[in-house]
């Protein structure tokens, strides 16, 4: 073995990259490259939110914060999740700004596994939780998600992989790379098997607010939720603030204060200059967010009927800003389907494999991309699939190739 490499643990030795940034990178490498690989929004964050950034670097605002976040932030952020999603949470021992949702994630985990806990990790998934539970030592116990159920979290489904050595289990509705969302009635039996077993509900919340026709609702806003489960949020989606790396998590003051002694030595703070964007966004911002908001959902129509139209079929999306359509009718796995698209019709778009178990067979579109991109990539992909596969999309010579 390589020398350097022996250095490394054997888990991250075994940690597999991203199959998410090898289409990205792909697309990047490749100007003619549609990309609908990466799930990031293609606005600019909210002007006012700049414009504030600006004079606060004229003041000189370049130093640390405190290290639970800025105090008018968490505030803020204390306000818009109690209008928005009736969650109540106090902002000075309850809420913790983190370094993105990204961190906020790894803060939680580390937290609270102890080796040999199991962690209920709902597939297909997000990519990022299943590598940060092994990386924290726990064991992962994948639940596959059935299409035949919308991709939604049933107790019956959750009820088989709860052993007495589960910990915890993590959800995300809506959901990357679904788009699922849950309602309270759906949460509800979730919610009594979290009780009755005594689980940590760790809820990934991070595209709460990009819901389309219905509003967002929290595990954590059903009866005796809010004492064992911990909200993930953050700026990048709905603020469209990937790059400027600000999230938070709340949750009962023991799990949080907790959480703050592992960030104050591991990240310290968020940055300065996130943490005063995102504030801007939840004073001005609100108005941007929801017309970025209205232009998702618009593209998602056009670009769902558009994959019906092309023979993929598609369940509804009903958040987030991703389509999930099914390619079995080609007869190609969903990496196969991807290189090849890629490749050949010069698409990018994610193969549903890399999600989980339950991920194969479909792909992830995102959508946050202009209705002329979508309506060229709907185009090529249409004329790729006739190419290869004659009028009736039997697909034959693409099996063969
Ligand atoms: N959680 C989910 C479900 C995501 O899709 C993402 C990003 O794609 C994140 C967390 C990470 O968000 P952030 O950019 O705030 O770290």
């Amino acid at each position: 073995m390589n020398t350097t490499s022996s250095f490394l643990t054997s888990t991250v030795q075994v940690m597999p990259p991203s199959g998410i940034r090898q289409f990205f990178n792909a697309a990047e490498a490749d100007g003619d490259v549609i990309s609908l690989g990466v799930g990031e929004p293609d606005f600019v964050t909210p002007s006012c939110a700049i414009e504030a950034c600006k004079r606060a670097l004229e003041h000189g605002r370049t130093m640390y914060t405190p290290n639970e976040g800025l105090t008018e932030l968490r505030e803020g952020i204390a306000e818009y999740l109690v209008a928005g999603f009736q969650l109540q949470y106090e902002p000075t021992s309850e809420i913790l700004v983190t370094v993105g949702g990204s961190e906020a994630i790894d803060l939680t985990l580390r937290a609270l596994i102890s080796p040999g806990d199991e962690i209920i990790i709902p597939v297909p998934g997000y990519v990022a939780y299943a590598p940060l539970v092994q990386l924290n030592g726990g064991t992962v116990v994948e639940l596959e998600l059935s299409a035949e159920h919308d991709f939604k979290l049933t107790a019956d489904a959750l009820q088989m992989v709860i052993t007495p050595r589960t910990k915890a289990i993590v959800v995300n509705f809506p959901s990357n790379p679904t788009g699922a969302v849950m309602t309270y009635e759906d949460w509800l039996p979730i919610a009594r098997l979290a009780v009755s077993h005594n689980l940590v509900v760790i809820s990934d919340e991070m595209y709460a607010e990009l819901t389309y026709g219905r509003t967002h609702t929290s595990i954590a806003s059903l009866p005796r939720m809010r004492e064992r489960t911990i909200v993930i949020g953050g700026f990048s989606k709905a603020f469209a603030m990937t790059g400027w790396r600000v999230g938070y998590l709340c949750g009962d003051s023991q799990l949080v204060s907790a959480m703050v002694k592992i960030h104050q030595y591991t990240a310290l703070c968020a940055p300065i200059m996130g943490q005063i964007a995102a504030l801007e966004c939840l004073r001005n911002g609100l108005e941007d967010r929801d017309v970025m908001k209205r232009a998702y959902d618009e593209r998602r129509r056009m670009f769902v009927q558009g994959l019906t139209d092309i023979g993929l079929g598609c369940r509804d999306p009903q958040g987030a800003f991703y389509a999930f359509p099914s390619i079995t009718g080609t007869g190609l796995g969903s990496q196969q389907f991807a290189e090849r698209l890629l490749r050949e019709a010069k698409v990018a778009v994610v193969p549903g494999h890399v999600f989980g178990a339950g991920g194969e067979g479909f792909i992830r579109c995102s959508y946050a991309t202009s209705s002329d991109q979508l309506s060229e990539a709907l185009d090529r992909m249409d004329r790729w699939l006739r190419t290869h596969a004659g009028a009736d999309h039997g697909l034959p010579t693409l099996q063969n190739s």
